[in-house]
């Protein structure tokens, strides 16, 4: 099944808003293994609009709409539908109570451009929206599929997750008799499209499981799908494509679920009943906030020091001032002040682990040290310190993400 999905608005051709509603619908029908082949943005014009979904006819087997619902003159989605479609507009019973209701509980009188958000498609099944007023259609005809939503993504998400998805897996996808399985494998330590170089060859020609990766925030997924006529059939299909990836990058996959790395690093030291504390620099306490943002982490987590000055460095930390101050000290960003404040932060706060962060988040150099340099420490109670030198890309906020995710990478190593 090949799906398009038809933005309209003229404030999306402007640049006003971002069509942020593209990005849900791929994201949820992919998930439900519904590849979609085409985003197509078209403004408030009624030609335009009906020549989009003519193309799309030609193009698609399901035709997603987003926005032009509401009471307006610029509100068309519906018309130029019906007329595509050779239909009428009619009003729906329910959603006009619902509109009487709303206007008598305010006390004012329903203008009648208002009523058009009762209106749907001849023959289509209506769409409730739960947090608004404009419903939204469902209708199948010569074997395509349209499915037509609100543009406010409150309403649309709603509508789409609880009315319009239900209706495509019954309608448009239960004549395949399978149903999409999915699995997410989940990496560390490595950026995307390193791990993609690694698996070309196995994305290319395998079909069936489908292999995709992606990345979001600092960390890399790959999501393994089949379509399967049984949940032990698929089992057996995904493990398999599996173990094939895990064996090519096993030092850098974490969790074969949807899982965060802080989540897994938690669990970890919970339950090995080791204790962690933290000195940040560069990231200001993005460590210590990812780390406590899991619940639970209390078992584990100590406390941390920002120490983002020398000054602080010095005093909180213990950092020596001839590895601060003067033409021959390595400087804020360097292996030695990384390893003190690993060290430092382990023995202060007397846990099993200190972490440190010292690095150039940009943008601008610091101390003659390139944007991204990072110098990440690892204390560990009765071991040797570790320090690993990174070179992160990006701008200051990723550089900072990046940062806390190789820590906690090497953590979990
Ligand atoms: P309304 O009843 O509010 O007029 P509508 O269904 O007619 O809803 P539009 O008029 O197209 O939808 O858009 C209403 C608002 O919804 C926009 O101002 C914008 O904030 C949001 N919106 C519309 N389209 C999108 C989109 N593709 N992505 C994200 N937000 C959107
Ligand atoms: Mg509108």
């Amino acid at each position: 099944m090949k799906a398009e999905i038809i933005a309209v608005g003229t404030e999306l051709l402007l640049g006003q808003i971002v069509n942020t509603n593209a990005q849900y619908l791929s994201q949820e029908l992919a998930a439900i293994g519904i590849d979609v082949y085409f985003q197509t943005v078209v403004g408030d014009n009624m030609d335009r609009l009906q020549e989009a979904i003519r193309l799309a006819q030609k193009r698609a087997d399901i035709i997603l709409f987003s926005g032009g619902l509401g009471p307006t003159q610029d509100d068309l989605t519906k018309d130029a539908i019906a007329a595509v479609l050779g239909r009428k507009l009619q009003i729906d019973r329910l959603a006009m109570d619902k509109l009487d209701q709303f206007f008598r509980n305010r006390g004012v009188e329903m203008t009648e451009n208002n009523r058009r958000q009762a209106l749907s498609i001849e023959g289509a099944t209506p769409l409730e929206n739960e947090t608004g007023l404009a419903i939204g259609d469902a209708i199948a005809q010569d074997g395509k599929f349209y499915v037509v939503l609100p543009g406010p993504p409150k309403e649309l998400k709603p509508m789409f997750a609880n009315h319009a998805k239900p209706w495509l897996l019954q309608q448009a996808l239960s004549g395949e008799e399978m149903s999409i399985y999915s699995k997410m494998l989940k990496f560390a330590g490595i950026g995307e499209s390193a791990l993609e170089t690694r698996l070309l060859d196995l994305i290319q020609s395998q079909t069936d499981p489908t292999i995709a990766p992606y990345a979001k925030e600092g960390e890399v997924t790959i999501r393994i799908s089949t379509k399967a006529a049984s949940e032990s059939e698929a089992l057996i299909k995904l493990t398999a494509t599996e173990v094939q990836i895990q064996q090519r990058l096993s030092e850098y996959m974490y969790a074969s679920e949807d899982v965060t790395l802080e989540k897994v690093i938690v669990d970890l030291m919970a339950k090995r009943g080791l204790t962690v504390s933290a000195a940040e620099s560069c990231t200001g306490g993005m460590l210590m906030e990812h780390i406590t943002s899991i619940p639970g982490s209390a078992v584990m987590f100590q406390g941390g020091i920002v120490c983002y000055s020398n000054e602080m460095k010095m005093k909180l930390l213990n950092v020596p001032y001839d590895y601060l101050e003067g033409d021959h000290a390595p400087g804020a960003v360097s292996k030695e002040v990384a390893l003190v404040l690993a060290e430092q932060a382990r023995m202060i706060m007397d846990s099993d682990f200190g972490l440190s962060v010292t690095g150039v988040a940009g943008p601008g150099y610091s101390e003659r040290k390139p944007v991204g340099l990072v110098y990440i420490g690892i204390a560990e109670r009765d071991k040797e310190t570790e320090v690993y030198e990174l070179n992160l890309s990006g701008n200051r906020e990723t550089i900072r993400l990046r940062s806390v995710k190789a820590i906690l990478y090497r953590l979990w190593r």
